[in-house]
């Protein structure tokens, strides 16, 4: 497969045609942003370490029935993924009270929402993101009810799927972002999911382990990027049994150290 145009560049992902009209190449740059663009830095390595994530979360999914865009990884931070017709939503579940939802409705950071909660978004950056109800996103063409049904039975079934992967980590799924697409009638999940798009803390110490590190100055972030993608692939619960585990994590394909795993994929 041959990479082509440039087709789109985003924040932290360039998307790029092929010679086939139904493959893209996206490509995870090492950009990294928050605040709406406010802040802004290259982290070296941080496109691999989401690309790897995503692309194991993705075949994961699809092995559980999940219709994602996901084909194969092409290298450490290019993946070919089917081209949809994405849809404008940002589709957030939230598990546990943080971030926005805390500063803009009076829940006690930490508060388990049984059930989840899901926010759509407008993705829109010149409004910066507004939040949508169902009455609008029909009413301003977004998705018809149905797609919206299945949207949010799609984003609470990965939720569902997520969350227990994660729990055998020793990880909180407090909330995550994610996007759909359509090919065809098909309602596909596309855009990527990682440690950029998710909420994620560690059980015991509730200590973050995603862009809330970047976020708010809460460490090094690219040393927890490195920590959290080898604990979410290697299936240890945490770095301490990565260290025991070399050898066993090495034989399964996964990483055992320096950059993200490349998971094992087949061509679909
Ligand atoms: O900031 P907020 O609390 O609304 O974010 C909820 C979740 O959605 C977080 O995991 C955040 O990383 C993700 N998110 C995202 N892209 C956005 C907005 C939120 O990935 N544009």
């Amino acid at each position: 497969m041959k990479q082509g145009k440039l087709l789109y560049a985003g924040k932290a992902k360039s998307v790029y045609r092929t010679d086939k009209k139904e493959t893209l190449i996206v490509e995870f740059r090492d950009d990294i942003t928050a605040f709406d663009g406010g802040k802004k830095d290259t982290l070296k390595n941080k496109g691999s370490y989401n690309a790897g994530v995503s692309a194991f979360f993705f075949d994961y999914l699809e092995k559980h029935g999940v219709k994602t865009h996901f084909l194969q990884v092409l290298d450490e931070r290019r993946m070919a993924v089917r081209t949809l017709s994405m849809i404008p939503l940002e589709v957030i579940v939230r598990n546990i009270a943080a971030g926005s939802i805390v500063r803009n409705y009076p829940f006690k950071e930490g508060t388990k929402l049984d059930p989840p909660v899901i926010v759509i978004d407008f993705k829109d950056d010149s409004r910066h993101d507004p939040m949508l109800n169902d009455d609008l996103i029909v009413a301003l063409n977004l998705a018809t009810p149905a797609e919206l049904k299945k949207i949010k039975t799609i984003a609470l079934e990965i939720n569902r799927l997520l969350s227990a992967l994660l729990a055998k980590q020793g990880i909180m799924l407090v909330d995550f972002k994610i996007e759909f697409g359509r090919q065809g009638k098909t309602i596909r999940l596309g855009d990527e999911i990682s440690m950029d798009s998710m909420r994620l803390w560690d059980r015991k110490t509730k200590e973050s382990l995603d862009k809330d590190v970047y976020r708010f100055n809460k460490g090094d972030v690219m040393a927890t990027y490195n920590r959290v993608s080898r604990r979410i692939m290697t299936g240890t619960a945490g770095p301490a049994a990565i260290k025991k585990k070399p050898a066993a994590a090495r034989k399964k394909g996964t990483v055992s150290s320096g950059k993200a795993a490349k998971p094992k994929t087949k061509k679909r």
